[in-house]
């Protein structure tokens, strides 16, 4: 349910409503915008007379929101979130780009790349440590060394890092990560949803691989109803009956997923297509449908790396897009 006060309400009575609704053992999300100030009820609002709430001289309107999600639903927070990594933001108009290998391999390696890509203008860097492959006989990634090679590239350059976490046992060791990815295959891992809530993290969040946007705005509200709001969304491909393509970027769902909810979108067109040469049209095109960031997957070697060589832009090439990127940016202002 949604309270919109009226514009200019005292402090006092505002304070004074919160808390009798939080009384009736709800919890109050607050969304204080430029014009007015909307409060999300959150729980069991069934018994809630919403014909006395509407009455009081301090509120506006009372509606109802059908949908299970609340905290992620913009009619609870009609403004763009906006997350702050570092010096990077994004969403509310600021583009963010995050590039990087797949995995981390090796200190030169990681250091190398991370050095041509903030040359290039990403405002993060990516890089897998702990990795979810398909074989149980193909790298598993470096783990815990891979997260320290990953914070010697951040000293190098400031790039603030994006790395995956599968598993909440192994949260202790992302204690000095700046932003926690959850990956495709652990879009619907409730625990380690929750658990990421109990953090101040920002939480990448992956559409998983065969996965609906209702799905994944409810994985984003495991994580916002444990108190973490800091969570950005990712569109990366799903499967469908595509041939050539490793997944179907399904561009559609940056405008839905905007319209539905107000926490960033970015876009992946690496995993989504799986093909280096794809990458540039598809990331201008999710630049072009309004995302608010893209996630690039670029490596110093993509022949001998040694996870998704195939869809990894070289340095040079990466360079290029973000060019063209800026001038879509810019077309479409
Ligand atoms: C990744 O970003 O390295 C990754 C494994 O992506 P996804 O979860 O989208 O497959
Ligand atoms: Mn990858």
């Amino acid at each position: 349910m949604i309270v919109a006060l009226k514009p200019g309400v005292q402090k006092e009575k505002q304070d004074q409503l919160i808390d009798w609704l939080k009384g009736m053992g709800l919890d109050i999300h607050i969304s204080t915008g430029e014009y007015q100030t909307i409060l999300g009820l959150i729980g069991n609002t069934e018994k809630i007379d919403t014909e006395l709430i509407e009455s009081l001289d301090i509120v506006d309107s009372v509606k109802r929101v059908s949908e299970t999600f609340k905290c992620c639903n913009r009619k609870f927070h009609p403004d763009d979130s906006v997350i702050t990594v570092g010096e990077a933001k994004i969403g509310g108009g600021n583009f963010c780009l995050i590039a990087g290998p797949c995995s981390v391999e090796t200190e030169e390696q990681i250091i190398e790349v991370a050095k041509s890509v903030k040359a290039a203008g990403a405002n993060m860097l990516r890089g897998g440590a702990f990795k979810p492959r398909t074989s149980p006989y193909d790298f598993q990634g470096l783990k815990g060394e891979g997260i320290e090679l990953l914070k010697l590239a951040r000293k190098e350059t400031g790039l603030p890092i994006v790395t995956e976490i599968m598993s909440v046992s192994d949260l202790p060791l992302f204690s000095d990560v700046d932003v926690l990815q959850v990956g495709a295959r652990n879009m619907q891992n409730f625990d380690l949803l929750r658990e990421l809530g109990h953090t101040n993290k920002p939480i990448l969040l992956k559409r998983g691989l065969a996965n609906t946007l209702k799905e994944l705005l409810m994985s984003a509200e495991y994580i916002m109803a444990s108190g973490n709001e800091n969570v950005i969304l990712c569109e990366r491909g799903i499967r469908t009956f595509s041939d050539y393509l490793r997944n179907t970027l399904d561009l559609s769902a940056v405008p839905m997923l905007k319209e539905l909810s107000h926490l960033p979108v970015i876009v992946d067109p690496s995993h989504a297509t799986g093909i280096a040469r794809m990458v540039p049209p598809m990331a201008l095109s999710a630049t072009a449908c309004g995302a608010d960031g893209l996630i690039i997957e670029v490596h110093n070697d993509p022949i001998h790396a040694l996870c998704d060589g195939a869809q990894s832009l070289r340095p040079d090439e990466f360079e290029k897009l973000v060019g063209k990127i800026n001038a879509v940016r810019e077309a479409i202002k």
